[in-house]
């Protein structure tokens, strides 16, 4: 059988991750007095983490408490991942003097300044996005009254009785956003509904949505704890094509592509061209 392969113009990294890489492989390479630590895994990523580690990061939780912070040598330099951490965790780290690198996604910060524009009005704010995502619980620090809903029937349960304002975690699906907006609309219509998905999540999504409609079967790359990749995956699936999330490159056998003729090929935000190298290398040895 002749195979074809169609790779997704908008796979892999987006803005937002390159960003913070390239600011963690520049103070790896230009800053040998100062000991870099990443505030949680930089990106959803095992072999990125690897190199950078070999090269000299750490990686330390996500959320630091009192005794943590001061145990970091004197010449710790912290990284802030691109999904940006609470304003609890900011404030701990500059209270204690330390030197921060703030990798957080300009996106991500976009998204921040409209949730203070709502904690300054006293508005509450609703977060529509996955509960304990690390971007959702760093966005909801800056609320002064808040609420994270995950689904159409969370969204049902709210009640409020003055103005409030809704944004969403960057990496959600179009389809759920718009199910959520129309339900809270139904009874809040002065509810202000923001649509804070980024473009790189939107045009990845699109794009895996329209391979979808003319391969026989898709594969998505990404980190199995890559929120963005698991969102691709689950687009894939629902379109009814067969999907196949590839989390491991390095030891992905290809074989049980062998009964599909058209194979669309996409990644998540975090994935690295190399592992999207990888899997189309492995897929030219089956054609
Ligand atoms: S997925 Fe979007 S919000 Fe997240 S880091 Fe990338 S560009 Fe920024």
């Amino acid at each position: 059988m002749k195979r074809e392969i169609i790779v997704a113009r908008e796979a892999g990294f987006c803005a937002g991750v390159r960003r913070a890489v390239q600011l963690a492989n520049d103070s790896l390479e230009k800053e040998s007095a100062k000991k870099l630590f990443s505030l949680g895994p930089l990106i959803h990523n095992p072999s990125v983490i690897e190199e950078l580690e070999a090269k000299g990061m750490s990686v330390l939780s996500s959320s630091l408490d009192t005794k943590a912070v001061k145990e970091l040598p004197g010449n710790a330099k912290l990284l802030v991942r691109a999904h940006g951490v609470s304003k609890e965790q900011y404030e701990l780290l500059k209270s204690n003097g330390l030197d921060i690198l703030d990798g957080t996604c300009p996106h991500v910060i976009a998204i921040r300044r409209m949730i203070e524009r709502a904690a300054e009005e006293g508005e509450p704010v609703v977060i529509l996005g996955d509960k304990g995502h690390a971007e959702v619980t760093g966005l909801m620090s800056f609320a002064k009254e808040g609420t994270v809903v995950s689904s159409v029937e969370e969204a049902a349960d709210l009640k409020f009785d003055k103005p409030f304002t809704v944004v969403c975690q960057s990496t959600l699906d179009s389809s759920t956003f718009e199910a959520v907006k129309s339900e809270i609309l139904k009874k809040y219509p002065f509810a202000k509904i923001r649509n804070t998905r980024c473009q790189a999540t939107e045009k990845r999504q699109k794009e895996a949505l329209s391979l979808c409609g003319v391969c026989d079967a898709m594969i998505v790359i990404g980190g199995i704890g890559s929120a963005n990749s698991n969102r691709l995956a689950e687009i894939c699936k629902s379109s009814g094509k067969a999907t196949f999330f590839v989390t491991d490159p390095a030891n992905w056998e290809p074989a049980e592509l062998k009964p599909y003729r058209k194979i669309g090929v996409t990644a998540g935000a975090s994935t690295p061209q190399s592992d999207i190298d990888l899997i189309i290398g492995k897929l030219k040895d089956l054609i």
